[in-house]
């Protein structure tokens, strides 16, 4: 019964929650950058779950650590150690550069556990009135979909409805260092930002942006906490975002692609005089930190210092940008990239964002539409140069159709 798109996608509109509104594409196979739906359609994959497959479907170093380790033992919970833990939190805290690593499983759960962290620092080192801390965060974010976390969410989809709300944000401008310093005020416990906003469509901000929010977290003995949880582990050429500017934040929060795209696994990075204000008993996960999933972790970790992968971001990064520019004009209002990273702003009088993805998928390129006309491309890190000039022809097609 389970053969065609529409079988697929009937049973999937009867049963399942209608909380996305997918693409018409029931995917069966992935390999590298490409898919394949249930009919036999193969598809560029440009969007790598969301960052999430950086490395590409059926990586064999990731596949190959899975089946090793999913024939040892997969889940003994943090009540004991595993003999994956030590080899993965001492892998990341040196890549990033820290002392320790919090392992959590979603985007949102590191992002709830900074934040958490954030306000038990601001009580117990910097003196903030026991729960009267205070986050910044800036405008247009996306850092999940908890209620906290949508509590500081400018986008009504997210938020709208879902209230009471958590207190204790200050929402500013994105890229505006001045309201951050005016923002913050003797219960402002951190500044939580993305170092390159991926949600709201790939937006890069000026090169100052971060050193200044690094100065002014100085000043005021705020902790800078950066989420690349969608910007790390290789999306912009770099293993963190915040190496474009030399900035080093005080928290980092990863996940997304550091499970492999085999399973979630997210991260809480930070040095021991941060981390050390959580102890036993005050924060956790049944699926933080398991088995394989530091098995994932540590293999991402060992890939992304041995493997081709930042330079293949960088170098198809230069090829992008130098091919978005070209776009600029054709009923393409702007373009932003960074790394295999990009934003294309399309005249909203000649598509929706959504139609813009269903004409590409018709053509075999799997991209989806951020906030209003914007496509954001983010395919696998291991996509060919020819793949990616090709999903950029479609997409120039594409535009062509919608002008004639
Ligand atoms: N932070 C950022 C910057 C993200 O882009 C996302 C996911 N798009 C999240 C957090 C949430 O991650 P998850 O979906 O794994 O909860």
């Amino acid at each position: 019964p389970f053969t065609t798109t529409t079988q697929h996608i009937g049973l999937a509109e009867q049963h399942s929650a209608h909380n996305y509104a997918p693409l018409p594409v029931v995917i069966a196979e992935g390999d590298g950058a490409w898919v394949t739906d249930v009919e036999g359609r193969r598809y560029l994959d440009c969007l790598a779950g969301y960052s999430a497959m950086n490395f590409g479907h059926r990586n064999p170093d990731l596949l190959a650590a899975a089946h090793h380790q999913l024939d040892r033992v997969t889940l003994t919970s943090r009540a004991f150690y595993n003999d994956q833990f030590a080899p993965f939190v001492s892998a990341l805290a040196e890549l990033v550069g820290k002392d320790q690593v919090l392992p959590m499983n979603t985007g949102a759960e590191a992002v709830e556990t900074g934040i958490k962290l954030a306000r038990k620092w601001g009580y117990e080192v910097k003196g903030i009135p026991r729960d009267e801390a205070t986050i910044v965060v800036a405008g247009g974010n996306f850092h999940g979909r908890t209620t906290t976390v949508i509590s500081f969410s400018e986008d009504p989809e997210a938020y709208g409805g879902f209230g009471p709300y958590t207190p204790g944000f200050r929402i500013v401008p994105y890229a505006d260092a001045d309201a951050v310093a005016a923002a913050i005020d003797a219960t402002t416990a951190a500044v939580l930002v993305e170092p390159v906003q991926g949600e709201a469509g790939v937006i890069v901000p000026p090169p100052d942006y971060l050193p200044r929010l690094r100065e002014i977290c100085d000043r005021e003995r705020v902790l800078l906490i950066a989420d690349e949880v969608q910007s790390g582990l290789g999306r912009t050429g770099t293993v963190r975002a915040c190496e474009h500017t030399g900035v080093v934040p005080d928290v980092y929060l990863f996940g997304k692609a550091l499970g492999g795209g085999i399973l979630p696994v997210s991260a809480v990075v930070a040095d021991a005089d941060v981390l050390g204000v959580i102890r036993p008993g005050q924060h956790g996960s049944t699926f933080g930190g398991n088995p394989l999933a530091c098995a994932m972790g540590r293999t991402v970790v060992r890939m992304l210092r041995e493997g081709p992968y930042l330079e293949q971001a960088r170098r198809l990064g230069t090829l992008l940008s130098a091919r978005l520019a070209t776009l600029v004009g054709d009923g393409v209002v702007a373009t932003r990239s960074i790394g295999l990273w990009a934003g294309i702003d399309v005249d909203e009088s000649l598509a929706s964002g959504r139609e813009l993805c269903e004409r590409l998928a018709a053509r075999g390129v799997l991209v989806k539409e951020t906030r209003r006309s914007t496509i954001r491309l983010s395919p696998p890190l291991v996509i060919g140069e020819d793949d990616l000039e090709w999903a950029l022809d479609q997409i120039a097609a594409v535009l062509a159709d919608l002008r004639a």
